[in-house]
């Protein structure tokens, strides 16, 4: 059960400074969330054509992953302001409120090669929030939740992908990709290149890799067990 009094919307603070050398705090959860290939792939397209308005769109959308990523987040991330315990039925029993919360955005064009452009986030997020005033205490972020509502970050992000590209440029996708598990772009066709160009993960991170959650990963799991997905 979910008990909300007050606020409903987390806020969000910065959780350290990677320009001057901070390092986050233990127990950070990285999120690692990866855009459509054939976003890279425009890009790329993009510089070699010269072609500034693409290349200032394709950025954009990158840019708007990660905001409608952030925007889902603070809605739905809350804290565990008391012992969660369960029934025998398996729910969880506590006091989940909204607070503030911690997250440093860490962007990069590249991984693992240079050859062509893989927007991705690794979007560190701090263990413990603090609960509003008069409280003011620190405690756990409901991790459990935020596992849970993986496919649904994963989803706001991909559409706001295709919502901002759509405001600059003529587009087609398909529906979720059977290699990359996106929503591709086929008009302008580039889904097409996406077997010569294979996935290919950052390893640039800051937390030990048992706190990586690769969004994309868990949400591909998530659809392996949904009995829609497996009728498919
Ligand atoms: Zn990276």
């Amino acid at each position: 059960m979910t008990t909300r009094n007050g606020p409903t919307v987390s806020e969000v603070a910065p959780l350290f400074d990677p320009g001057r050398a901070e390092v986050p705090p233990p127990g950070t959860i990285e999120l690692y969330l990866e855009t459509p290939r054939t976003l890279g792939l425009l890009f790329t397209a993009a510089e070699d054509a010269e072609r500034t308005d693409l290349i200032d769109a394709a950025i954009r959308a990158w840019n708007a992953s990660y905001e409608s990523f952030l925007r889902y987040f603070t809605r739905s991330i809350l804290l565990e302001c008391a012992p969660v315990t369960r029934t025998p039925g398996g729910e969880r029993i506590g006091l989940f409120l909204p607070g503030q919360v911690f997250v440093t955005r860490v962007g990069h064009m590249f991984a693992g090669d240079r050859e062509v452009a893989r927007f991705h986030d690794h979007i560190y997020v701090g263990p413990v929030g603090v609960r509003e005033r008069p409280d003011g205490r620190e405690w756990p972020l409901d991790l459990t939740s935020i596992r849970e509502q993986v496919d649904g970050f994963a989803a706001v992000a991909s559409s706001a992908v295709q919502r901002s590209l759509r405001q600059c440029v003529a587009t087609q996708w398909t529906g979720p990709h059977p290699e990359t598990g996106f929503l591709e772009l086929i008009d302008p066709p580039l889904s097409e290149h996406l077997a010569t160009y294979p996935r290919r993960l950052c390893e640039d991170s800051v937390v030990p890799s048992s706190q990586r959650w690769n969004v994309a990963d868990m949400r591909d799991r998530k659809r392996r067990r949904s009995p829609r997905y497996r009728s498919a």
